[in-house]
Order: C-alpha cells, then structure tokens, then sequence
C-alpha cells in the first residue's frame, strides 16, 4: 500500500529511487534552546523542561490534550489531536521531557502540535549528535502516515541493511582521491544521516560531482564515439574560391570571433569525420559571412552546400545578401522557398540534382524529398531553435556520408547550460562584434509617456530613421492579444496618419504572402512604422531602423527582448530601444527591464535568464532530459560543472575505451545505466 503511494506520489520505485529522495534540510537535534528566545521566525526548536499541566479539552474532532511544559524561562504549549489515550498515560505533570517540533503560535503564545517526546535525562542526552533529515512528502502522503519523519525511518532502516559492496564506487580513485570526496557509500549515508554540516557537505558536493561528471563522461564519449566511428567527407585545402573571395571581395576585415571560428570549421572539416558545430554567435556578430565564407571551402574541394533560414524573409535576405557579396564568381546560387514558382522551381532542382549549383540557399523547402543534391558537402541551418530535431536529421541524410553540419543559433546560451545540453557537440562561440557598432541605449518608460515616446518617434522619422513598434502576441492564436494588436494599430495610426507617414503591420495571422508585401515595403523605406507580433523576432535586416519600441515589454521573457532589440543597431546610426510597461511590475518583471537597460550582451542576459527562470525553461533543453539533476545546479554549481568536465575530458583522453582496470568501475556503471537518460542531439 505504501509502496504503491510512494510511486505515485514521489514517483519512488525501488530502493535505489529511495536513496535518492534527498532531505531537503536538516534538523539540528543536538542543541537544546530555551522557550523565550522563541520568536515568530523560529521554525524547529528543541528545548527541555517540566511539564506543569496536562487536561484533555473539546468534544469528538475537537477533543485534544493540551499540555504545559516550562523551562524556568516560559512555557510552551504541546498539543495532541491524536493518540490522546498514550499521552494521557505518559505526559503528566512533574515529568522532565525533551521536548522537538515546529513551532506555531495560537492567541500569540507558541505552541508545538504532535512534537517528538522523549524522557529528559541531561547526562543521557549529550552524546545524542547528529542531524535530522527533512524530506519532500505530499499531504496526500502525510495522510497515509507517510511524513517526513517516516520517509526518515525508511531510508535509516535501508541503509543499516546497505553494505559498502552494495553500493559500489563509480568514479576511479586516481579522479577522486585527489577530490578528497567520500566513497559513494558513505556519501549516501552522509547525506542523509550527516553526523555535523561539515561531513554533510562534503557528501553533497561528492553526490553533486558524480551527477555531473557521469553526464559529462557521458556526453564526451557521445563526441569521441562520432569522430571516431563516423566517417566524414574530407575538405582538403582551401582553394582559390575561399582564397580570392577572401582577399578581394570581403568588404571588410573579419573580427577576430569570426577568424577562430572559421578556423575551428576549417580543422573539423578536413579530419575525416563529420562535423556537427554549434556556433552561437550573438545577434550581428557576424554569423552570414562565416556560413558562406565555409559553404566556399565546400565548393573549393567539389562539393555543395546548403543554407536553410527559418522563414521566407529570411532565406531571401541571405540570397540577396550573399549573390551581392559574390558578384561575378564563378559560384552557382540559387534560392528555393515554398512560394518559388513551379518551372523555376523544376530548373532549381535539376541543376542541383546535376551538381551545376553550388550553394542552394532556402527554408524548409529544402527538406522536401524532391531536392536531390549531386554531393551535399556542408548543410547550415540558420537561427537553430525553429527547427526541429526531426527536421534537421532529414538534411543529413540528403547524402550517403552525411555532410558536415553547422547550425548557428542568434540566442546566446548559457556556458555551463551548453555545456551540459549541448556538450556532445562542437561548439564554437563569437562573442565579439564587428567594429564600429553604436552602443544601442534602452530605456524604461510607463505607458503614460506614450505620447512622449511617439514624439521621440516622430523626431526619428524625420532624420530618415525608421521604428518598429512591438506588441506581446505571445500567443498567435490567441485572439484577446489580437484584438489588443489591433487596438495598438489603430492608436499609432492616430499618432501617424497616413500620409505623410506610413505603417507596415506584420503577424502571425496574415496570409504568408500579405506578410511579405507588408515587410518588404519596410525593407525598402516605403514605410517608416513596421507594426509588428515577435515574428520578425529572428534574423530580419532593417540597418535603417534605429528605433524598437516594445509595448507591454513586461510580457516578454529576457532572451526575447534581446533578440528584439537586435534588430536596430544594425547601421551606423545611434539607435535607441525603449521598453514600455504598466506601472505594477512583479519583481521579475521588474528585474528583466533593469537587466535590459543596463547590458546589450547576450550573453550576460542569458546568464540572468537561467538565473531567473532557471534551466528548465530555457528553449530546445525542455526535453534533453540532461538537466534533470537531482542534486547539481547548472545555475549555482557552476565551478563543479567546470571540474566535472574537466575530469572528464581528462580521463577519456587517457582512457576513451574505459579500459584499464582502474576505470573498470566506471564502465560498469555506465553499462548499468544505459539506457536510462535520454539523451538530446542535435544530430
Ligand atoms: P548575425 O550574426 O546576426 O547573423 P549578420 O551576419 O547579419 O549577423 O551581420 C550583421 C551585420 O554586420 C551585417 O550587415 C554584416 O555585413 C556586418 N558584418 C559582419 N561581419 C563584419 C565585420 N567583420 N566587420 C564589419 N561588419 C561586419
Ligand atoms: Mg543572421
């Protein structure tokens, strides 16, 4: 019967399961405290003393003994509901008792319902040292007479049945001797029985650091195991297409980012496995020039490549983006999206079919099974977290050796949560912007500066400048947030009538094609507002537009506001973003406005959006799996991530096969394991 609650409710199966439900605190059962230093703070108390009365009082559900008990300093009211017979005959007046429980306070005086009793005997009670745990139970649980005091006994009485050999080493000596962690068996001893905090903690961190080091080991031998048993296509040498185009045709000097990343690709490319790189380059570091600077060391050695962008818009800014960059080469590009036209579209896919295009650039088009490539070299997929993992894998399998993958993702992650999600892949980081970029300001402003802020607007407007105007339509469908949208509409409109001024509105509703239109008149100058949803959230380049206002910016997570904001500061002009919000704010409301005012970078917000929200939430790790730690904190524990990778890395460099008897341990358990985690890719 218990055992059936305990799965469902604590979702503990076996007795493994059991020794992992953790104590969430512990008790400090060693010190006896005196009644008047009890003050509406305190939790937990032990104190000993005498008790002065003992009357049962009430009727049926009501009927309860109420105990006196003083120390000389106060007196403290015991309350039983239950069992009132055994107490009766046991708590009476004169008796010395030790007295344990949570403190509550009734009319103003502190009381301890159903507190632990036990015979006071001060000699007796001093070698009584150690710390109770305190664990996570339900109130369906506590119902069933499962609290946390029994949870207590049922691990005490498990782990008095527990030997040493039944709880096996995982990690080699020669990684955690030199840690000076316990062995895995007192650890678990520790952590729930801890006799002080100083052994308890040292538990905890050993517990913390085998979560993590096996997650890491894990993940290496995921990378190793590819680089080793996949076979890869080999780009030989650079040739004269990267060459000449480097040294004639880029229009400016790359930044030192973009020179080690492509060096990075560079090396992966020609080791003879595939490459599967993660480059996170924040929003306009510079991520096009990489792809087509690596889409040209493909062409070199013979093969194609493809880039796929996340929408329409998108795809057609970087072929207009990258044919204008390549002017006369001798580079074949095309673009193919859903709306290309079906006899364009039947030349595309034969000269890409031939081998005659080099670099088929496009969307989710490119996924379809028509689009046959001669020899798919390198595929890169642009703002990684629109696509699913499913998707991506079908680009992969466009070619008999799968071709080298780079996805580039605009939304900076977290180092320690890359490392644990995305810790199987390469991975490489751009965390430098080109030169001569404009610092963006942001700014704060309540709804009541609107019309200041349309003025700001205005001003802009009249220097050539452009602005987008945000609205949280969280929700696509949700037609509350339309109608809001529509509101909004209608009010800038009222603050700029048409002419002079015009507006583009762009969401999620529209007709993909009335989208476009829509934009593209942005694009091109021939309107000045662009009214807009988060959809033109990604990638879109306006380097004209100086302004983003975003209403109700309170409603909007961290990582979105950044990814917002990145679109103005594209140009040479000053821009300016301003976050409008109601004057109530919750705190993290409040806390992601303050962060946006005073950082534009990413990375920093990421680190404050994995704080705030914790790891959870973060987009594309929902379901890795790999964050499910029970103990470690990707987020608090974050030098442990570090040496657990460490350790890691180290170990497997020595000994990729676990080997040598040393790891043999280790290998066991991971063999034990198998199985158990799922484990995300993005291959
Ligand atoms: P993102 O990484 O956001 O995709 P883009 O590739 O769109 O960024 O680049 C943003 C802008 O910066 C573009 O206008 C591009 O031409 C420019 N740019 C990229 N690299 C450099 C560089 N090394 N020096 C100067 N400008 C650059
Ligand atoms: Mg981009």
């Amino acid at each position: 019967m218990k055992g059936d609650l305990l799965k469902k409710e604590l979702d503990i199966f076996t007795f493994y399961d059991l020794l992992q439900h953790f104590p969430y605190r512990h008790i400090d059962k060693t010190e006896i405290r005196k009644i008047n230093e009890i003050t509406p703070a305190t939790e937990y108390i032990q104190v000993a003393g005498k008790i002065i009365s003992s009357e049962v009082i009430g009727e049926r559900r009501g009927k309860r003994l109420v105990a006196e008990l003083t120390d000389g300093t106060g007196t403290l009211e015991l309350v039983w509901f239950q069992g009132i017979n055994w107490v009766e005959k046991n708590i009476r007046p004169g008796e010395q008792l030790l007295v344990f429980g949570k403190i509550s306070f009734f009319m103003g005086s502190p009381q301890i319902t159903h507190p632990e009793t036990e015979i006071y005997t001060p000699e007796k009670s001093d070698g009584k040292k150690f710390l109770e745990p305190v664990y996570p139970t339900t109130e369906k649980l506590k119902v069933r007479g499962l609290n946390g005091r029994q949870i207590g006994k049922l691990v005490f009485t498990l782990l008095e049945m527990l030997q040493e050999k039944d709880m096996p080493e995982n990690i080699p000596d020669h990684i955690l001797s030199p840690l000076q962690f316990p062995s895995r068996y007192k650890a678990y001893n520790d952590i729930h029985f801890p006799s002080d905090n100083i052994v308890y903690e040292s538990a905890l961190d050993r517990l913390k650091f085998e979560e993590l080091f096996i997650a890491q080991v894990r993940l290496h031998l995921l990378k190793l195991n590819r680089h080793r048993y996949t076979k890869g296509i080999v780009f030989k040498e650079v040739g004269n297409l990267f060459n000449t185009f480097y040294h004639d045709y880029l229009p400016f000097r790359l930044t030192g980012a973009q020179k080690k990343v492509l060096k990075e690709i560079r090396q992966d490319t020609a080791r003879g496995y595939q490459m599967n790189r993660l480059l996170q380059g924040d929003v306009g570091s510079g991520k096009t020039i990489v792809a087509l600077l690596s889409m040209l060391l493909a062409a070199d050695n013979g093969f194609q490549s493809c880039l796929m962008a996340p929408t329409e818009i998108l795809a057609q800014q970087h072929f207009q983006n990258i044919s204008s960059l390549l002017k006369d080469m001798p580079v074949a590009t095309a673009l193919l999206t859903g709306s290309t036209r079906k006899a364009e579209r039947n030349k595309i896919l034969t000269k890409v079919a031939e081998g005659k295009t080099h670099l088929l650039i496009g969307t989710h088009a490119l996924l379809e099974d028509q689009v046959q490539f001669h020899n798919l070299g390198l595929a890169i997929v642009d703002e990684q977290h629109r696509f699913g993992v499913a998707q991506r894998a079908k680009l992969w399998s466009k070619n008999e050796v799968p071709p080298h993958v780079l996805v580039m993702t605009a939304t900076p992650i977290p180092r320690t949560l890359a490392m644990t999600a995305y810790g199987d892949l390469d991975y490489s980081v751009m965390d430098e912007l080109p030169p001569g970029r404009q610092a963006i300001t942001t700014v704060h402003r309540y709804d009541d500066a609107r019309s200041q802020v349309m003025d700001f607007i205005k001003a802009e407007i009249k220097k050539g400048r452009q602005a987008y105007i945000i609205f949280p339509l969280i929700e696509e469908s949700s037609k509350l947030a339309y109608e809001d949208l529509m509101k909004g509409y209608e009010n800038v409109k009222a603050y700029f009538p048409e002419p002079p001024y015009w507006i583009s509105m762009v969401h999620g509703r529209m007709p993909t094609e009335q989208k476009e239109v829509n934009m593209q008149r942005f694009v091109q100058n021939d309107t000045q507002i662009m009214v807009s949803t988060t959809v033109i959230e990604v990638g879109v380049n306006v380097p004209n537009a100086s302004v983003m206002v975003i209403e109700s910016a309170e409603k909007f997570g961290l990582s979105q506001l950044h990814q917002l904001r990145g679109r103005v500061g594209r140009g040479a002009d000053k821009s300016y973003c301003i976050l409008l919000s109601g004057k109530k704010l919750t705190a993290d409301a409040r806390e992601r406005i303050k962060i946006m005012c005073a950082t534009t970078d990413g990375f920093v917000i990421a680190e404050k959006d994995l704080e705030l929200r914790g790891p959870g939430d973060i987009e594309g790790t929902r379901q890795s799996g790999m964050l499910n730690f029970k103990l470690a904190s990707i987020v608090k524990d974050k030098h442990m991530v570090d040496l657990a990778k460490e350790k890691a890395e180290f170990l497997l460099k020595e000994d990729a096969d676990l080997s040598t008897s040393v790891n043999l341990k280790l290998k066991n358990f991971l063999m034990q394991q198998k199985g158990q985690t799922l484990w995300s890719k993005i291959s």
